[in-house]
Parts: C-alpha cells; structure tokens; sequence
C-alpha cells in the first residue's frame, strides 16, 4: 500500500556522515514518554526509528549528532503513540524517506497523506539498502507494534543492532530476536515502587505496570541478563520515566551488570546520546 505521493527531497548539501565505513553506529534523539527517535547507521544506510519530535525539533536534534534530515533514508515507526510517531509526517513530507511501519500501525496513523507508506509484514524481515530489518512483535497497547533489529555483514563482520522499547513484558520471541546484539537500546520505564506510591491515577498506574504497558526496572535487568554475550559493546537505556523512575536507582541495579559491559548508559528525554560506534 502507497499511500499519498512521495515527495521530492529537497536539494541540500549532505554533511559528511563521518561514521564509520566498515563499521555501525546508532545514536538517540532523545527517549522518554514525550518523545523518542533512534539513529541506526549500517552499511551506508541512515535510518531514523520512530519520531515523537516536532520537526523543528527533531532538526535540532538531528544536528546536535551532526545529520541532516535529507541525508536519512528511511524512518520506520514501532508503533502509533504520539512519542513516537507525532513527528513522522512532517519529517516524512520534509524529507523524502519512505516510512516503514506495520500494516496495523499504519491503519491507525490518521495523518499520512503527501509521503510514502511501506507497510511490512510483522512477521517476515525486509531489506533497505543491503540492511535486513527484522521487525519483532512485541506486547504493547498499541495497534500492531513492532520493535527493530538490523543485521548487515560489514567489513568487520556480521553487526546487528537492537531497538526494543515500549513493551510490556519480556516474550520468549523477544529473547530469540535480540540475541546477539553489538548495540542495543533498551527501555526501562520505571521502577515499580515508584510508580505504585507516585500520583499517577490507578488507571494509569495499571496500563504502565500491566502486560500491555512498559518493562519495569527488574524486568528490563533480567531481560538485559538473559541476552548478554561477550561480543554486546554497547547498550543504552532509554524511555526512562521522569516521573516513576531515578537514575541513581536504575544505576545502582545494573552495577553489577555494566560492571562487566563494555559500556552502557543512560539515555535522557533531553538529550539523547551521542553516536555509540559499534567496531
Ligand atoms: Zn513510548
Ligand atoms: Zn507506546
């Protein structure tokens, strides 16, 4: 399904990427329930997951990591709430990429009219530019989500790298999907005490909390725990509550763990990351 025209991208001087060639990198926007948006460079491809930024932001925060929004190939969208995909279609119409989201994301997406649509099958990979792109079903209030994982064979290697936020508990397909990993950006929405004794109303507290919702702390370390290896570089933490949830608590449960990483971090609402590089 195409849906609307694909606009031409407009005529811009491309910033040298200076990623690395024979290499991968992945950065984030910014991550949190107000907005969130992950780079994933592989194999000369840029793609963006997910925009819940308006575009005068997501610019802005596109060229804090040194990218122009011409220079990203495609966006793919994990799912249809709005901090995730209220940037999309202007991003989209701006840019020119085409937008990769499954068919029931896209059903429930009102505004899609002047970019290309390029609904997947959720259950079979697909390829943009020599990257397979495996999207993973995952448990989450939303129409028909998806997380990502991107595989490429470099000059390094065969790289892949992780995206998983917004599910609301760990599936046994999520395990087998996210194995492996060099790079891995992972949520850890909340800590469970926090969020019962915070002033959420108890509705909400029981979508957050519930197996539609988002991965708790304790889920999110076990689920960390379980697809660790030796080869996983880098992992960052994203879609951490401000409200339920406190990176000293979050840093002090994954001491053990990051004591043994190659390196993790945490990723803010405000700031994002830099770009992780993946050798
Ligand atoms: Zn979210
Ligand atoms: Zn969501």
């Amino acid at each position: 399904m195409t849906a609307g025209r694909r606009h031409d991208a407009p005529t811009q001087v491309r910033f040298d990427l200076g990623g690395p060639s024979s290499g991968a990198r992945f950065a984030s926007l910014g991550s949190g329930s107000r907005g969130n948006g992950t780079l994933v460079q592989m194999n000369g491809q840029l793609v963006l997951v997910d925009c819940g930024f308006t575009l005068k932001d997501t610019r802005a925060r596109l060229a804090r990591l040194g990218i122009e929004p011409g220079q990203l190939d495609a966006l793919l969208v994990t799912h249809e709430h709005s901090d995730h995909a209220r940037g999309i279609p202007a991003l989209a119409r701006h840019c020119g990429a085409p937008t990769y989201l499954s068919y029931g994301t896209a059903r429930a997406l009102c505004d899609w009219d002047g970019f290309e649509l390029r609904p997947f099958d959720s259950h079979s990979s697909f390829e943009i530019g020599g990257v397979n792109v495996t999207p993973v079903s995952v448990p989450h209030d939303a129409r028909e989500p998806t997380q990502f994982v991107f595989d490429a064979n470099l000059a390094c290697g065969p790289r892949r790298i992780g995206v998983l936020t917004d599910l609301g508990h760990v599936t046994r397909h999520v395990v087998d999907c996210y194995r492996g990993c060099h790079g891995l950006l992972m949520e850890s929405n909340h800590d469970l005490d926090m969020l019962w004794k915070g002033r959420y109303p108890a509705s909400l507290k029981s979508r957050i909390a519930g197996t539609q919702g988002h991965l708790a702390n304790a889920q999110a370390l076990e689920f960390l725990e379980t697809v660790r290896h030796e080869h996983l570089q880098h992992v960052l933490v994203g879609h951490i509550s401000e409200e339920n949830n406190c990176p000293r608590l979050i840093g002090e449960l994954y001491e053990d763990v990051s004591a043994t990483l190659g390196n993790l971090e945490l990723v803010t609402q405000a700031h994002g990351s830099d770009w992780v590089e993946i050798t």
